[in-house]
């Protein structure tokens, strides 16, 4: 038996032999040189063109099967199949340096690579594992080979050394039982996809694939990043009963399907949805959302190369609004900066999240931008019941000065005889230590708090290692505190809502809503449901003022 460990990164169980996964490495040319480099350029133009068609038709497959979020790296694939930077390196290697296809497109990826992972940018070194993943499939087409889902002869564990998100978009898991890595995965979207095709995986677990121990059992735990290979019947049995549990916690949440999300003394409390893309809202309604908490509206500003335009950013709004029929919807305005980049934005690095240029910030400083998005959202809020929300709010003025331009913006609307609804409701998220310092003087200008627990744990200075996020549920106290008395709502969004250890200390609080991935609002409806909020509240003793 041999056991080891990783980082979880799909939640589950799952048995089988294991089935060792070696990427070909594109087709080997017999030469690296040509004497017919018109000849190499007409392959290399011919492959790209595969290449690209294959990732279109992934993307929309992907799309419809997972939504947006998963599909828009795809996008990005796309682009850069097409980059000229990428193609003008392939052709200097086939026409100056008379490189067959094959190794002017390695050289072109290995220099391109070199060159993002000299930057400090985590987001472009970040993009090297696109650039191996359309020059592999650029390689797989010079090869002749079309990339053919991975398919072993009998539903296995697959074990490799990593895995494009390409790859994993085209897994059947009738048939890839589990995935083990060696590697980090490629990038956070072959995680997501195995997670949204409920395969159980477990990354960086620094085992190369061995392929002497293809076709031995294997059973992995997903939920803890725990590898057995070969394992012993005691193994077997205690990790077959986790199994078995886990399918019955499960099919127990089943039951939730239909109830209210009201607790033990008859509190209702909403259950929304965080979303990034309006591909998701099926997802809301089927398990069963309360409507969107937080739609991530940033994702249209990525994976493009210019400001997306009045019209898109209002039809996608308006989408979302038609599909939630009347059910709330809170988009949040573009929370770029930090990880969220794209080079048209240019915008400038800062220190630290404080001195970082991001959110609402930002939004400020290009209000022509912010002018273009409200603009947009208040022409959608005629489609449904709307709210407003700024991220990463650090004083009050920033928040007048929003107001402000949104006050200009609906009278410019009114001029032009546009419809808009006048009471749409206007938020804050409070996800930033600062802004709940002044959460007293923000309940004065806000309809409602959203709080980014996300945000709240990165800035709290050591709080991502300590269990239960002491620091952290003391400023939401805080603010929530703040949020009563200033008679406003408060909603929590960030990763801590989705985790039922925290339901019954944040309702104990006074949290009204809570925004979850779509897949967990039963999970928290059942904890809701069995908490009593009296009974709770002798817990928050605990917490300090
Ligand atoms: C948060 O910070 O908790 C949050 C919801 O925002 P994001 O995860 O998009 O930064
Ligand atoms: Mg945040």
């Amino acid at each position: 038996m041999i056991q080891f460990h990783g980082r979880g990164a799909s939640a589950g169980i799952a048995s089988g032999p294991v089935y060792v996964y070696q990427r070909g490495g594109g087709g080997t040319a017999a030469s690296p040189d040509t004497r017919d480099p018109a000849g190499e350029w007409e392959r290399f133009l011919r492959a790209r063109a595969a290449a690209a068609a294959w990732l279109e038709k992934t993307r929309d497959t992907v799309l419809k099967q997972h939504g947006g979020e998963a599909a828009m790296l795809f996008d990005a694939y796309i682009l850069l199949a097409w980059d000229a930077d990428l193609t003008q390196r392939v052709e200097s290697g086939i026409r100056e340096k008379q490189m067959m296809a094959e190794t002017a497109v390695r050289e072109a990826a290995r220099q391109y690579v070199a060159l993002l992972s000299e930057t400090d940018d985590l987001y472009m070194q970040a993009r090297s594992a696109d650039v191996r993943e359309v020059c592999g499939r650029i390689l797989a087409a010079l090869a002749g080979r079309t990339s053919a889902p991975i398919r072993p002869p009998q539903p296995s564990i697959l074990w490799a050394e990593e895995l494009f998100p390409g790859e994993a978009a085209g897994l059947d898991p009738d048939i890839i039982l589990g995935v083990i890595l060696a590697g980090d995965s490629v990038t956070d979207h072959t995680s997501i996809l195995l997670r949204a095709k409920g395969i159980p995986a477990v990354i960086r677990t620094g085992r190369v694939p061995v392929p002497g121990y293809s076709g031995r059992e294997a059973l992995i735990d997903g939920g803890r990043g725990e590898v057995v290979i070969a394992p012993d019947g005691e193994t077997c049995r205690r990790m077959l009963s986790e199994r078995e549990a886990e399918k019955t916690v499960r099919l127990a949440l089943e039951q939730y399907r239909g109830l209210e999300n009201v607790t033990k003394d008859g509190k209702r409390i909403s259950v929304y949805c965080n979303i990034s893309s309006p591909d998701e809202v099926g997802e809301v309604l089927s398990y069963e959302g309360d409507g969107i908490g937080l739609f991530r509206s940033e994702f249209l500003y990525l994976g493009r190369q210019d400001y997306p335009s009045e019209e898109l950013q209002f039809e996608a709004f308006r989408r979302v609004l038609t599909d939630m029929r009347g059910k709330r919807v809170v988009i949040r305005t573009a929370d770029l900066g930090g990880d969220k980049q794209e080079e048209y934005l240019s915008i400038p690095a800062g220190k630290g999240p404080a001195g970082e240029l991001r959110g609402l910030r930002l939004c400020l400083e290009r209000p022509e931008m912010f002018r273009t998005q409200l603009r947009a959202l208040f022409r959608a809020s005629v489609y449904g019941e709307l709210g407003i929300m700024f991220p990463m709010v650090t004083s009050v003025s920033e928040v007048r000065e929003a107001k402000a331009l949104c006050a200009e913006v609906k009278k410019e609307l009114g001029r032009e005889g546009k419809p808009f609804r006048e009471d749409t409701a206007v938020g804050i998220m409070i996800e930033h230590p600062e802004a709940v310092l002044i959460s007293d003087q923000l309940a004065g200008e806000a309809d409602f708090f959203s709080f980014g627990t996300n945000d709240l744990i990165r800035s709290a200075e050591d709080g991502s290692g300590i269990p239960g996020h002491p620091e952290v549920l003391r400023l939401l106290k805080l603010a929530c505190g703040y949020a009563r008395r200033g008679g406003i709502s408060t909603e929590i969004c960030g990763e801590l809502a989705a985790d039922p250890a925290y339901t019954a200390v944040l309702l104990a609080m006074g949290i009204d809503a809570f925004s979850v991935p779509p897949r967990d609002v039963l999970r928290i409806r059942r904890r809701i449901r069995e908490t009593d909020i009296s009974e709770v509240r002798e817990r928050m003793r605990q917490i300090p003022d």
